[in-house]
């Protein structure tokens, strides 16, 4: 175990990182951070939610020279939602270093409030690779003062083509700058850059054993596509899920989903690649802040997001592929929080859903959907739950009074606690 107090970085690093609610450092980060702070290239190998973000960040932030204000770091994120995500969070652990500037670049946001303040002066980049061309190629960001590049889910950005944008960037940066490589797999591909790219680096694999194994319960319920939707409903209903988000594999299945969700009066949103940009930041905010309840998504658009208190994750659809499913599952149960995930299986999923099972090293769990008389009974009990834990844990007196005041033969306390389960029940 290893304390954030202990490293060898700026108090004001330190004090942001407590702040952050962190004590202790993550397996990665134990390893990634000593490393990083003496300069060193890394590859690293570690599943998601490990804490990969702060694994990198903070040797970069240490080492940012405030007085400069040319960019000093290019951290390289597959999607616009990640870009934000990181920076986010490196403007946290940077909160009390003063006059520091990290900005976001990604397609979909217009150009010039980019460059506007790229021009105004930055100290850390974090884009996706074809904006950052953008930006390198229309002379507003100056590659000469970079002294980092980080590639944040360097298998997810080859995944979806960026290898020759990311083999430029990196062509153009200082030779003697440090690459640090972070991935959840380490294929061949990355290898290769690895080996062209970084000087004697340091190769970090995290085993998933079971500690750093988010605890993911999974279970999965045989349906059928006339009844989906309605067992979807029947599944957040019997589970008191208050908030989840739902994958479809397709837009199309993205937009039925959520427009049937909000027919029946759900709290949700939608989040596909088709939406721009602002829309999407909309959509992730409200849905971060807790305003809308579930989140109807494609797993393009949901991918890396760290979404804090996801309880739950649906599969409204099978993916196509076990690597899908681990990283849709892998969206809850972050950083040691325990989570569930529920597949909702047809009989043509069931090849599909068979091979992921028998890849999966935790047990997915066969259940049944609860019938109608259950789920009234588990209705009841979700009301009863609430208010035994209401009375455990609430001042009650002043409604205790009116209570024993409003009673006698005619209406016992028994009748008037029926009385009011029905009114919730049909609230
Ligand atoms: P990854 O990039 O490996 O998927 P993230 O960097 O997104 O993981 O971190 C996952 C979650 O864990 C985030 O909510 C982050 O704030 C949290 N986290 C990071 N480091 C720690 C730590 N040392 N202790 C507890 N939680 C942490
Ligand atoms: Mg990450």
């Amino acid at each position: 175990m290893m304390k954030f107090n202990d490293l060898d970085i700026l108090d004001e690093i330190k004090k942001a990182v407590s702040e952050m609610g962190f004590k202790n450092t993550t397996p990665i980060q134990k390893e990634a951070i000593p490393l990083g702070l003496k300069g060193r290239d890394i590859t690293a190998q570690a599943q998601t939610g490990s804490g990969k973000t702060l694994a990198y960040s903070i040797p970069i932030l240490q080492k940012i020279f405030i007085a400069d204000k040319s960019p000093q770091a290019i951290i390289l994120c597959p999607t616009r939602e990640l870009c934000i995500q990181v920076a986010g969070e490196i403007e946290k652990l940077a909160k009390y270093i003063k006059k520091f500037k990290v900005l976001a670049v990604y397609g979909g946001q217009p150009i010039g409030k980019q460059t506007r303040v790229l021009k105004k002066g930055v100290h850390v980049v974090v884009g996706t690779p074809g904006r950052v061309i953008d930006h390198i190629q229309r002379g507003n960001l100056e590659l000469i003062g970079i002294e980092s590049v980080v590639l944040d889910e360097a298998d997810e950005m080859l995944d979806m083509g960026f290898r020759e944008d990311i083999e430029t960037i990196l062509k153009n940066t200082p030779r003697q700058r440090q690459t640090l490589l972070f991935s959840a797999t380490i294929p061949q591909e990355i290898k290769k850059i690895a080996k062209n790219y970084q000087k004697n680096p340091k190769f970090i694999k995290i085993k998933s054993n079971k500690k750093t194994t988010p605890k993911i319960t999974q279970y999965s319920f045989r349906t059928n596509p006339k009844y989906k939707f309605k067992d979807l409903c029947r599944l957040l209903e019997a589970y008191d899920v208050t908030s989840a988000l739902i994958f479809c594999n397709t837009k199309k299945g993205v937009d039925f989903v959520f427009k049937n969700l909000k027919k029946n009066d759900y709290s949700s949103d939608a989040l596909h690649g088709d939406m721009t940009q602002k829309l999407r930041d909309k959509v992730m905010n409200r849905f971060r802040n807790g305003n809308v309840n579930y989140l109807v998504a494609t797993d393009v658009a949901a991918r890396g997001l760290d979404i804090s208190n996801l309880d739950v994750i649906v599969n409204y659809d099978v993916p196509q592929n076990f690597d899908d499913y681990v990283h849709r599952i892998g969206r809850t149960a972050r950083a040691g929080n325990a989570g569930f995930a529920f597949t909702l299986v047809t009989s043509r999923d069931s090849f599909l859903f068979e091979n992921i099972k028998r890849k999966s090293n935790v047990k997915i769990i066969e259940k049944d959907l609860p019938t109608d008389k259950e789920m009234n009974a588990l209705k009841n009990q979700i009301i009863l739950d609430k208010v035994k834990n209401s009375i455990k844990n609430d001042n009650l007196d002043d409604y205790l009074k009116i209570i024993k005041k409003n009673s006698s033969k005619e209406f016992t306390v028994d009748e008037m606690a029926a009385g009011l389960l029905k009114m919730m029940r049909e609230n």
